[in-house]
């Protein structure tokens, strides 16, 4: 390894180790400090009043909220129980029972002092629902009836109260203008279409990110303006943790901006390729492939297509887990409708995309079909390793060829590589009235627990090791030039304008969460003064 790539790495790996309160800035404070109250005015008119976002979606927005809430001696049941509620979720399948029936106990039974009134009347319900299958949504009915309370008068009142007030001078800072100096840069990790993607790490806060790069005029010459908006808003609008998160779209003099979720694992074509034999065991194959499908699920419960699933696409971040990633061919279907479009990856493209026919859903479902086969095979399907057929042929044996599975398949494994592979979308697994659920259920997944697997509880059976830089050495990453002779203009800024919204509101208060900001930040001072107030 050269020189100039050990440097570049090693600066990587201690922002990583040191991500968070060792990564912030020694002037994090002033960044983050509140605006006077008197200046928040103008702000608290611009917040849309909707309990569920304020109070329930957005996390500093929750934080706030319950804290108000624990300051009202009536509402602390409430809140202790929307705790338990919480913590129910992150139990395993074994502490769900006992502990679901000591929720009852403590908040639904009337003889508890805690006793929750607008929730005593689903007691009997969640007793056999519990007893049934303590894997089900047990406490849906509590759920929406403490919400339907709290939305009512308690959230009048927060409004007018000073942890409002809090959330309000929160929301300011969240919508600082972003610019290139919100970040310190580190090494290139990649190369795309349109420019690069590089590591970052958020000076305020520490938070390491990943940035992705348009180069503008890259994007104007080869008219990616649609391409890179949609990919965008599209990121915008999804929230979960098999899909990576955008946390900010802000431009700069020569490019248009995502800050991305950092995934420091590497890629799935890497893993598969280039350590040791080719192929993934058949753990590995089964986990990725379980949380590639509860990300499908996500997206296509948003009606969106994502076209573009390989190996390439699918990013590992440190613990092990994956996410989907590179979302410029995705598409979402207005209601009831199909796209027709001959794009994805050649190789990787369903025979419908090929056909030039209508398509929905169907195609991310032949997508995880090669995925699975090319982590059990260490090859594509229908192609030899290191074979690179033309796109017609490859076209060809899509549409025509019968797939081949060699010795490295099991039973499971090739039932459920077949089923995805149909070539006819109205027969392919996933593609039927239930969607994903069905492909959840193929018994290749029968040893995944799919509620835990959702609620981040499973433990991945493979870790990145964290003095590892899992991407191509800096100088072998081809530098990205500029475009020549390309003049950026009016419509041009309008353009970026759409596309500059600076902070993604949920990540950006996650990030002050998890980096342990909020918690120095978010005191209040003596007898409910805003600790701004206080000069100090
Ligand atoms: P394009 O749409 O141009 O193909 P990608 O989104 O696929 O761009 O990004 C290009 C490369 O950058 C990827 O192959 C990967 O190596 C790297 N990369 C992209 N996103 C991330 C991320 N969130 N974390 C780490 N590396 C990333
Ligand atoms: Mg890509
Ligand atoms: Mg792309």
């Amino acid at each position: 390894m050269e020189i100039e790539s050990m440097v570049a790495n090693s600066a990587l790996i201690k922002a990583r180790e040191g991500g968070g309160s060792r990564g912030r800035s020694y002037k994090w404070r002033e960044m983050l400090r509140f605006a006077h109250i008197s200046q928040c005015v103008d702000q608290a008119m611009s917040i849309e009043r909707e309990y569920y976002s304020l109070c329930v979606k957005q996390p500093i927005g929750k934080k706030l909220f319950q804290l108000f809430c624990r300051s009202r001696p009536d509402l602390q049941n409430y809140i202790s129980l929307l705790d338990a509620l919480d913590a129910f979720e992150m139990k395993s399948d074994e502490e769900r029972k006992d502990f679901g029936l000591s929720i009852i106990q403590r908040f639904l039974m009337s003889q508890s002092i805690q006793c929750v009134s607008v929730v005593q009347r689903h007691e009997q319900s969640c007793i056999h629902s519990l007893e049934f299958d303590p894997c089900m949504d047990v406490f849906h009915r509590c759920t929406e009836d403490l919400h339907s309370y709290l939305s009512g008068e308690p959230f009048m009142h927060y409004q007018q109260s000073m942890f409002f007030d809090r959330f309000v001078q929160w929301k300011i800072l969240e919508r600082l203008p972003i610019t290139k100096q919100t970040f310190r840069q580190y090494r290139l990790l990649g190369k795309g279409g349109f420019g690069e993607v590089w590591a970052c790490q958020v000076r305020a806060t520490g938070m390491m990110y990943a940035c992705k790069k348009l180069d503008k005029t890259h994007v104007k010459k080869r008219k990616g303006e649609a391409m890179a908006l949609n990919e965008k808003q599209i990121l915008e609008g999804l929230d979960s943790r098999f899909v990576v998160s955008l946390a900010y779209a802000y431009e700069t003099k020569h490019a248009l901006c995502m800050v991305l979720t950092m995934m420091s694992g590497g890629d799935l074509r890497f893993h598969i390729h280039n350590i040791g034999q080719p192929g993934l065991d058949k753990t590995r194959v089964r986990f990725y492939a379980a949380e590639v499908c509860c990300g499908l699920m996500h997206l296509h419960s948003k009606s969106i297509v994502y076209r573009d699933m390989k190996p390439e696409n699918i990013l590992l971040d440190d613990n092990g887990h994956i996410r989907i990633s590179d979302l410029g061919l995705a598409v979402r279907l207005s209601e009831g409708t199909l796209v027709r479009g001959r794009v994805g990856t050649a190789g990787y493209m369903a025979p419908e995309v090929i056909g030039h026919k209508h398509y929905g859903m169907s195609v991310d479902w032949w997508g995880l079909g090669c995925l699975v086969y090319e982590m059990t095979a260490g090859k594509p399907p229908l192609r030899a390793r290191g074979e690179h057929p033309k796109a017609s042929e490859m076209e060809r044996r899509i549409q025509n060829q019968q797939l081949e599975f060699g010795e490295k398949f099991g039973k499971a494994v090739k039932n459920l590589c077949s089923s995805l592979l149909n070539k006819d979308p109205k027969e392919r697994l996933g593609c039927g009235g239930p969607g994903g659920a069905e492909v959840q259920t193929h018994r290749f997944f029968r040893k995944i627990n799919f509620r835990m697997l959702e609620a981040g509880l499973v433990q991945p059976p493979f870790k990145p090791d964290p003095r590892l830089v899992y991407c191509s050495d800096v100088q072998d990453i081809e530098e990205f030039s500029t475009v020549k002779g390309v003049i950026l203009g009016q419509t041009d800024s309008e353009f970026y304008s759409k596309f500059n919204t600076g902070s993604v509101p949920i990540s950006w208060q996650n990030e002050v969460i998890e980096t342990g900001c909020f918690k120095e930040l978010n005191v209040f001072g003596p007898e409910g003064s805003r600790s701004s107030d206080l000069d100090w």
